[in-house]
This record gives C-alpha cells, structure tokens and sequence, in this order.
C-alpha cells in the first residue's frame, strides 16, 4: 500500500514538474529577466513584478533560493512548484517554480483582473508554499505531495500555508484576496466553491490576524 502510494506520488511529481511538462520545448523560447538569483519571465507584466517584490524583499530566507516565475496556461491562478530532482541535489540546488495562468479561456481568477493589494496577497502565499518546501527536507516535501493528493490533506497544506501568510505580515493582503475571489470577481461558481472549501475564509484570516496581535 505504501509503495503504491510512494508511486503515484512520484508519477503524480514528475506529470506536474516542470522538467516534464509539455511546455519543456516552448520553455527554452522563454526569455527570463534576472533579480538575483530570481529568474522571471519577461511576458511577466512589469505592473505584476512590483507587487511581487513588496513579498518577495520581506523574505531574506528566499533571496539564496533558485525561483524561475513563468506563464503557462494552468487550470488555477498560480502554483508554486519544486523541480522533482533537484530535490535530491541538496538544499543549495534546490529549483522552484511558481506559475501564472495566462489561459485567457480560465473561469476562475486571472491575475490581471486581481487589485493590486489582493495581488501582493496571493504572491505572498505562494512564496509562503516555497518558504514551506525549503523548510524541509525530500522526504517532507514528498510528503506534501502526498497530502495534496486529497482534498482533506490539499485543505491542511493550503490553511498552513495561509497561516505562514498572516505570520509573514500579509494578513490583509491575502484577506483582499480571499475577499476579492468570494465576492468581486467573475470567477465561476465551482471555482468559488473550490477556494471556500480548500483556503482560509475572509472571517477567518481576520480572526487569526487578531490572534497574532
Ligand atoms: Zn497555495
């Protein structure tokens, strides 16, 4: 049971890995503006990369890690992604992507339709899933993985994740965000649904906003 599990994680990895995707070809077209060691797309709106530096410059854990932000047609606004082996090359060669949705067709949240205050939110939680997978080691990681192949387990990763947000001093940014998704943008009703179900709610951010004070 456990080796079964151990595969379809491993194949579920590779499927979702950039290394792998479909994009591998299309990858290598894509010209990167460098930040350091911060790679990022140069289709990636400039109006995009202000408000992913306000999270980005309050992580100095982040500024050594090898992160590539990149467009890609996805089936949710964005993902943060670790490269499946260099997960087994040591912490130092650790490689991370986070992608954003350029599918114009999504029916869910695409960022250029976000404010801009929700925006810095949803990038602070993203870089929070990468401050989360640098914080441990293959093993932990896999086991991430694990629990995101289940609603149950996908619904812990993304509450703790949204919990490192708030402890992280974007609080009410990702309140706008979560607020902005319930209740002000088009997205559609399953899509709703699905972010109600899985991530903090607006009530709740605020409450644990309250808590940390
Ligand atoms: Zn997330």
């Amino acid at each position: 049971m456990v080796l079964r599990d151990i595969f379809i994680l491993v194949l579920s990895l590779l499927l979702a890995t950039p290394l792998f995707s479909q994009t591998r070809s299309s990858d290598k077209s894509k010209k990167y503006n460098k930040v350091g060691k911060l790679k990022i797309d140069t289709s990636f709106q400039a109006s995009y990369l202000q408000d992913f530096m306000v999270p980005f410059n309050q992580c100095e854990d982040l500024k050594d890690c090898r992160i590539k932000v990149k467009t890609k047609n996805l089936k949710t606004t964005m993902a943060a992604r670790p490269h499946f082996f260099s997960l087994f090359l040591g912490k130092k060669n650790r490689r991370y992507t986070i992608l954003i949705n350029k599918n114009e067709e999504f029916n869910g949240v695409l960022l250029k339709d976000v404010p801009s205050d929700a925006r810095v939110g949803l990038f602070a939680h993203e870089l929070m899933h990468i401050r989360d997978y640098n914080s441990k080691g293959a093993a932990g990681v896999m086991q991430l993985g694990f629990q995101y192949l289940s609603i149950k387990g996908k619904t812990k990763v993304e509450h703790r994740t949204d919990s490192l947000t708030i402890a992280a001093g974007f609080g009410q940014q990702l309140y706008e965000w979560a607020h902005y998704v319930l209740h002000d943008s088009n997205a559609c009703e399953e899509y709703k649904s699905f972010k109600e179900e899985v991530y903090m709610s607006p009530v709740r951010i605020l409450g644990q906003m309250e808590q940390k004070q």
